[in-house]
């Protein structure tokens, strides 16, 4: 299915002035629409090799599906996560940032110290992590295609840093690859499919 570029949620201007309305027409209609044409295209490539079976170019087409990917679904993110009633937050929410953070003045502090810190283009990210007490962490993207395309949930993972296989295989990564598939817990990624 391809993917479509959302309509912002609120009017271009409706962020005035703290983000003026041509920035957010800039912003959303030219460089947010490059990132989805892009995923659709890298898609698409990616689709015709599993059809011929030529991977030739899998490693060009999985970086411009993580780059455009990255960049389609943080933008989505972005503008959900603005609007001209922001308030403050509270609930669980509150709760959890002044558990992980200490409190909402020192999240602040961070979050802003390190989207400043971005060198060049990038993000500042809070997040929550998937595991053990589920914290929040901050996080700064420099190059958002090599961290994933974010708003995603990890079903099924393959080590193929050395360490996951040398011993066995040495330089033999396709061999420990194929041997992986065997191994495969599919009610894992089952109960995870269900879970995301
Ligand atoms: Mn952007």
């Amino acid at each position: 299915m391809p993917h479509t570029l959302p309509d912002l949620p609120y009017p271009y201007e409706a962020l005035e002035p703290h983000i003026d309305a041509q920035t957010m027409h800039l912003h959303h209609d030219l460089h947010h629409k490059a990132y989805v044409d892009g995923l659709n295209n890298a898609e698409a490539k990616l689709a015709s090799a599993r059809e011929t079976g030529d991977f030739a170019l899998v490693k060009h087409w999985s970086r411009e599906a993580a780059f455009h990917g990255a960049g389609h679904f943080l933008h989505c993110i972005f503008w959900q996560n603005m609007s001209p009633n922001g308030g403050a937050p509270t609930g669980d929410l509150a709760t959890a940032i002044v558990r992980d953070f200490g409190s909402f003045d020192a999240f602040k502090a961070h979050f802003l110290a390190a989207a400043n810190a971005v060198e060049g283009s990038g993000w500042a990210i809070l997040a929550r992590q998937q595991q053990g007490a589920q914290q929040l962490v901050i996080l700064q993207s420099e190059k958002h295609q090599n961290l994933s395309q974010w708003s995603v949930t990890p079903l099924l993972v393959l080590d193929v840093w050395e360490h996951a296989y040398y011993l066995k295989y040495q330089n033999r990564r396709a061999e420990y690859t194929k041997a992986f598939m065997n191994v495969v817990n599919w009610n894992d990624v089952q109960w995870r499919f269900g879970n995301s």
